[in-house]
């Protein structure tokens, strides 16, 4: 026979690591995409590891590329050569010789 005491204090336990453990795996997944942490942090709470994965299949975001691909306006990083959403190739930038 197990002992029901303890019970409330695992789902005490359980309760506080979900509300801590499921906002920051969100976050993380969603800064990973290039989304808000914010966004990935709510999937987490309200919906845990089915939201971990929502947020794993959201488009990426723009969040941490300053720079809007002009076929397909993805966020790309400043030094890219190709648009890493629809493979189009950016104009190599030149730069003029001599002063
Ligand atoms: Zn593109």
């Amino acid at each position: 026979m197990f002992a029901s005491r303890g019970g409330d204090g695992l789902l005490v336990f359980v309760g506080v690591v979900w509300f801590t453990l499921a906002p920051l795996v969100g976050a993380y997944i969603a800064k990973a995409k290039g989304r808000t942490e914010w966004e990935g942090a709510l999937w987490g709470i309200f919906l845990g590891a089915v939201g971990w994965i929502i947020v794993g299949l959201l488009p990426e975001g723009s969040e941490g590329f300053p720079y809007n691909c002009p076929e397909c306006d993805g966020g790309v990083t400043e030094h890219a050569r190709r648009c890493r959403h629809c493979g189009f190739r950016f104009a190599p930038v030149r730069r003029h010789r001599g002063a």
